[in-house]
């Protein structure tokens, strides 16, 4: 899915006439500083992360005057959390809570419903797993009209609200139905919503994941790639994205993986479907090497896609191998893989002379996609040519996870030691 993270979510929410806090996302504490004597008196400093339980992480502060704000932003902005370094924080006016509460709208995906849901708690703030299940008012929404008045009264006077604020709980959650339907989202969760000493509802946290599906329909959101990634995509994970996007035909999926360019023991991986690629995984963990990147070419892609996919895997600096990972019998017409692999390695093997490469091809039209592989290669593959470590195997091996992994650990520590030889 495509995520927004908390600011970039409340400004769609503010757009969609959603009531949000006063503030702005800043990259340095000088800039969070400015933010903080722009709101005037004191704010709430939040670390930008795809992650929730911020506040027990301690990357949500509050703070009375601006140059505590750029302290504390200075703090935060220096930290990295579950892996993910924090570059931006919000500030925030600071909000004078007397309640918080707990809403999202989600897709329910189960066979009675096929629809939004809306679930609504008066325990909010806190992770929804351990609000009590008595304490969570789930309804489905109609997908097509949205939460319903009469619903969203419903809602709260089943989550005891009070008859007085019973209106103003209904006007927020059918608006907030709307707002989850105009951007398409997958998940839109409020959490916490809270109620001002004045009586106000805002919105006081916002996780915000657009369908991917839908992601083309919102050119405004200017998402790159409609795909759940981990952080800001790489140049990788764009190339991969606009070869998925140019050619429809089978799949071209191409991911980063954090992949550091410096260690030893990562294998450019390009496994073929789904269950081949976790079992390209299990030959890579048992012998403890590591998959540079994710790829998947299947679904009968044509050879110039599949060329593109293998090309970029390639492309990674100082990988000691490249393994094409066909751990089934695919029902894929495999002489694209085997054309495709001829075309990529008979280009790429001169720059990366001796790269170990385990080609595992097996399916339809198998002998001849080997034998394509074979010639279309056999004047690399010569005791002093480029394609020296090329080694490739066919149905023998489709499940021996174990010897493709051992194969890749034997050339890769040989082409390693010759490259340390040749001090590179
Ligand atoms: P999360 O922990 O990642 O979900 O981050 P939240 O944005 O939900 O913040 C965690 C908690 O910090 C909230 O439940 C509030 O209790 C508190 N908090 C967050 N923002 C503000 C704010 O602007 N003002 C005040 N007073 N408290 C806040
Ligand atoms: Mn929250």
């Amino acid at each position: 899915m495509a995520r927004f993270l908390e600011y970039q979510g409340k400004s769609w929410l503010a757009k969609a006439g959603m009531p949000v806090p006063k503030g702005r996302p800043a990259s340095t504490p000088q800039e969070a500083k400015e933010v903080a004597e722009w709101i005037g008196g004191p704010v709430a400093v939040k670390g930008q992360i795809q992650a929730g339980g911020r506040g027990k992480a301690g990357i949500v502060k509050l703070v009375n005057t601006p140059e505590e704000a750029e302290a504390a932003a200075a703090e935060i902005l220096a930290k990295t959390i579950k892996g993910l370094p924090i570059r931006q924080v919000l500030i925030e006016e600071k909000l004078d809570i007397k309640k918080e509460f707990y809403c999202s709208f989600v897709i329910n995906n189960s066979r009675e419903a096929r629809s939004p849901m809306v679930m609504f708690s008066t325990e909010g703030g806190m992770d929804i797993e351990s609000v009590p299940e008595e304490l969570l008012i789930k309804v489905n929404v109609d997908p097509i009209k949205g939460l319903q008045t009469y619903d969203a009264i419903d809602l709260a006077v089943k989550a005891g609200i009070q008859a007085k604020d019973l209106t103003k709980f209904a006007s927020f959650f059918t608006r907030l139905s709307q707002t989850f339907k105009k951007y398409d989202c997958q998940t839109l969760e409020i959490n916490p919503f809270i109620m001002t000493g004045k009586g106000d509802l805002i919105c006081a946290d916002c996780k915000m994941e657009i369908d991917n599906s839908a992601v083309g329909r919102h050119p405004e959101f200017g998402i790159k790639i409609a795909r759940d990634l981990p952080g800001e995509p790489t140049e990788l994970d764009i190339i991969g994205w606009s070869i998925e996007e140019t050619d429809a035909r089978g799949t071209g999926f191409l991911m980063n993986m954090g992949y550091d360019e410096v260690s030893p023991g990562y294998i450019g991986y390009h496994p073929i479907g789904g269950g081949s690629a976790m079992m390209g995984l299990d030959a890579l963990n048992q012998v403890g090497l590591k998959p540079a990147n994710f790829a998947d070419t299947s679904g009968n892609p044509v050879g110039s896609k599949i060329y593109r996919v293998a090309k970029c895997v390639l492309s990674q600096p100082n990988i000691d191998g490249y393994v094409l990972g066909g751990f089934m019998m695919a029902n894929q017409e495999q002489w694209h893989h085997a054309n495709a692999m001829v075309k990529v390695l008979r280009e790429e093997l001169p720059k990366k002379p001796g790269l170990p490469c385990v080609l595992l091809l097996c399916g339809n039209r198998e002998d001849e996609s080997l034998e394509i592989l074979r010639k279309g290669l056999a004047d690399l593959i010569t005791p002093d040519g480029p394609g020296k470590r090329v080694e490739v195997y066919g149905k023998e091996h489709v499940t021996d996870t174990k010897f493709i992994g051992e194969r890749l650990l034997a050339l890769s520590k040989d082409y390693r030691a010759e490259k340390e030889a040749q001090g590179k």
